[in-house]
Order: structure tokens, then C-alpha cells, then sequence
């Protein structure tokens, strides 16, 4: 029986881990769970999951979760809350596995704690590797900490990498390994074939409204402008020390390979299914072992087109953004993840267009790609003034329009 601490437990990735939980209660066991702030949802997973912790960020959301449970007669939960106790959290002795699914450069230090904890972390919030890169990895290098991707391209190429890889994550080489590429495969989401003239006018459930996956909406508003991409473009570099060369991004519509592995004698490894996250969480929570996700089996009789392409920058300029981002180094990855954060936000909040997305991330990655950084309080300082910068950038948009 494995302890589970969920992060993120409200949020899509979260309600797919628990739904992996659901399906093997002699394997898993909930130690505690956290969200920032939907009380009625985590007020449920209580009654289901009865975790001995939970944690609400929000003090607000806090106090309304002590008092439904109160309500609902359950006195054994021990409620907390704030950022700190998050950090906390993950320390617990019981908590074997930790599944970081915070959204967002939030999840970067109770990530990271778990990782500093030896815990097995399964990383589905690529923000924090984005911003803390080579820490992040030094930290996973000085600890007894395992690390398993989430994010299902990631999955997707550690499944097809040879165990060498695979124990080494963020050490072994490629070249050692006979590897020559890592396909980073992307449906190019909802607006693949829309006209660019009609890109102003993108309303946020369009963007929302993704053609295969059903995710939260930052992630989904980052596939439809394929910064997901350019952020898994980054992760992949940390998490398998590739250098951008060895990463070519592939449209693949269907969303049915998931990533592949090319190696120098011509063989491509891919790994497919039916895109269902519950596939990689298992995989990573289950690992070395598989178990049932309870996910449809992939019938090929009904796959009708198996398409590919290149991704066109004019059409999704935050991925070339993301990309340059990975050359010029952490600075630059951690102004532009901070900028896009906010300006996703504010394209959310109907403040700007979905093209004043890449306008803002231009701008403020610019402003901050040459700053060094070399500790977690530089990349929390960094992540402070691009995103300071952005709101600057938000302000003067929104008095435009
Ligand atoms: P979501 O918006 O559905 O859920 C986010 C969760 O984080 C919620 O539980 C929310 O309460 C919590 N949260 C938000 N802000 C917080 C804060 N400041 N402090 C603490 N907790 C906070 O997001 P999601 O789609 O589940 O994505 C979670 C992470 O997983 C993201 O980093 C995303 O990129 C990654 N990911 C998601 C998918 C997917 O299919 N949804 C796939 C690959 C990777
Ligand atoms: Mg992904």
C-alpha cells in the first residue's frame, strides 16, 4: 500500500489520479490532498478519499471546507491552509508518492520539496521545471528522489527510452544511447485550420474547447496558442538533457501518437493510445509495473487518418517564443512562463485578444532573457517582475480597447 499526496487535487489531472485511486483501493491509500480554492469539490473528495490532511491555500476556502465538514460530521480531517503548509505536506513520513498537479509557477516549491523529501514525484506541472531548470534537476540529483513524467508526451518518450534513460532522468545522454531525436509530437489545437485573419476574435471557450483532450483552461488556452508545446519543449530538455537540437516538434491532429523516440539506426519508437491522461498517471504511479486505467483499448479499425506536419511559427508564435526561450537560457524561460501566465489570465478575464497573448510574451521575455539566475529565490524574484511586467503590459491594452 502506497501513500498518495495529490496537489492539485480539484483540478484535472488531480480528478483523473483519484480516479486511478478509485480503481485500485488495495494499491493506493490518500494521505492528503490540496486546492486553492473550490470548497464544494474538495469538500466531496473528503467524504470519498477521508485523507488525514487537506490543505486550502485560500484562508478563505479554508474556513468554508472546516465548516461543511463540521456539517457532514467528519472531525478526523485536519484542515490547513496557505503555501506553507503545502510545503509541509508533502514531508509527511506516510506520503510515498507526490502528484504535482498545482497549475502554474505555484507548484515550483512544493514540487521541489518533494523532491528535496526523496518522495516518488509525478511531475504534471511542467511550470516548475520551466522556471527552475538546472535547479530544479540539481535538486533531483542530490536527493533519493524519483522522478516520473505526467505530461503525456514526456510519458510517451520515456516509455519508448532504454532503461538506462529512464533511471537517468536529467543526467543520461542520448548519444550514449543510441538515440538521434526526441519527437515532441502536438495536435496544433482548435485553431489549426482557422484563417489568421479571424485570430483576433478568438473568444476564450473557443480556445478552451480543445479537439482531443479535456484539460484545465490555462493548459488549454497554451494548446491553442501551442505554447504547451514550447513549455514541453523546455521540460523535455531538462527531464532527458536534450539540447534544442535534439527536439523537433511534429503536428500530429489526432493526438494519437503521443511522442516518439528516433534512434541513429532509423528505428522510430512510438508510444500511442486513446488520449486519456489516465494512461500516463497510471503508468507513473504504477511504475515499473502496469496496471488498469480504465481506458478504452485503441481500435485501429476506426482510426481513419494517422496525419503529420510541421508547426507554422506565423500561426503559433509562442512556440518559436518558447523555443528561443530554451536557447537563450533561464532568464528568458522564466520571464516568458511568468508572462504568459498573466496574460493567459487576462485573455480569460476577456481583458485582451488571444493575439495580444504572444504581444505580451514577446515584450516581457525580451525585457528579462539576459538576467541570471542560480538559486530558487532569484527565479521567485524574476517570476515577481515579468510578472509585473505583464500586468504593465495588460493595463495599457485594456485602456486601448
Ligand atoms: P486545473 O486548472 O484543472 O487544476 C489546477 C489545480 O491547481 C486545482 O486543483 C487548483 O485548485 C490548484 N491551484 C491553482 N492555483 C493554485 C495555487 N496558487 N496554489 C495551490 N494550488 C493551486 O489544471 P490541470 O489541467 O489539472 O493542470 C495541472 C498541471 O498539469 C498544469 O501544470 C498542466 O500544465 C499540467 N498538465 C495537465 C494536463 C491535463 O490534461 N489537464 C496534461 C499535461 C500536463
Ligand atoms: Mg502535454
Amino acid at each position: 500500500m502506497q501513500g498518495l499526496s495529490v496537489l492539485g487535487a480539484t483540478g484535472s489531472i488531480g480528478f483523473n489520479t483519484l480516479d486511478i485511486v478509485r480503481r485500485h483501493p488495495d494499491k493506493y491509500r490518500v494521505i492528503s490532498l490540496s486546492a486553492n480554492q473550490r470548497v464544494a469539490q474538495m469538500h466531496q473528495l473528503c467524504l470519498e478519499f477521508k485523507p488525514q490532511t487537506v490543505v486550502m491555500v485560500d484562508s478563505q476556502a479554508a474556513e468554508q471546507l472546516k465548516l461543511k465538514l463540521m456539517e457532514s460530521g467528519d472531525h478526523q480531517i485536519q484542515v490547513l491552509q496557505g503555501q506553507q503548509a503545502l510545503i509541509a505536506l508533502v514531508r509527511e513520513p506516510q506520503v510515498d508518492i507526490v502528484m504535482a498537479a498545482i497549475v502554474g509557477a505555484s507548484g515550483l516549491l512544493p514540487t521541489l520539496e518533494a523532491v528535496k523529501a526523496d518522495k516518488k514525484v509525478l511531475l504534471a506541472n511542467k511550470e516548475a521545471l520551466v522556471t527552475s531548470g538546472q535547479i530544479f534537476i540539481d535538486a533531483l540529483h542530490d536527493s533519493n528522489a524519483t522522478l516520473l513524467p505526467i505530461d503525456s508526451e514526456h510519458n510517451a518518450i520515456f516509455q519508448c527510452l532504454p532503461k538506462p534513460m529512464q533511471k537517468g532522468i536529467g543526467s543520461a545522454h542520448i548519444k550514449d544511447n543510441g538515440i538521434s531525436k526526441v519527437l515532441l509530437t502536438g495536435s496544433g489545437g482548435p485553431f489549426r485550420t482557422l484563417p489568421l485573419e479571424q485570430f483576433n476574435a478568438i473568444t476564450p471557450a473557443q480556445a478552451c474547447a480543445h479537439p482531443n483532450w479535456d484539460m484545465g483552461r490555462k493548459i488549454s488556452v497554451d494548446s491553442a496558442t501551442m505554447m504547451n508545446k514550447g513549455l514541453e519543449f523546455i521540460e523535455a530538455k531538462w527531464l532527458f538533457n536534450l539540447s534544442p537540437d535534439d527536439i523537433q516538434v511534429v503536428l500530429h491532429p489526432q493526438s494519437t501518437i503521443h511522442s516518439m523516440v528516433q534512434y541513429k539506426d532509423g528505428s522510430v519508437i512510438a508510444q500511442m493510445g486513446n488520449p486519456d491522461m489516465r494512461t500516463p498517471i497510471a503508468h507513473a504511479m504504477a511504475y515499473p509495473q502496469r496496471i488498469d486505467a480504465g481506458v478504452e483499448p485503441f481500435d485501429f479499425f476506426r482510426c481513419q487518418n494517422f496525419e503529420f506536419g510541421e508547426a507554422d511559427f506565423e500561426r503559433y508564435p509562442n512556440l518559436k517564443l518558447a523555443i528561443e526561450a530554451c536557447r537563450a537560457g533561464q532568464g528568458a524561460c522564466t520571464a516568458l512562463n511568468a508572462a504568459n501566465e498573466v496574460a493567459v489570465e487576462a485573455f480569460l478575464q476577456e481583458q485582451i485578444k488571444f493575439t495580444d497573448i504572444a504581444c505580451i510574451n514577446a515584450d516581457v521575455m525580451q525585457q528579462f532573457k539576459d538576467t541570471d539566475i542560480d538559486c530558487i529565490d532569484g527565479v521567485l524574484q524574476l517570476d515577481s517582475q515579468a510578472r509585473h511586467a505583464a500586468v504593465v503590459l495588460v493595463e495599457t491594452i485594456k485602456e486601448r480597447i
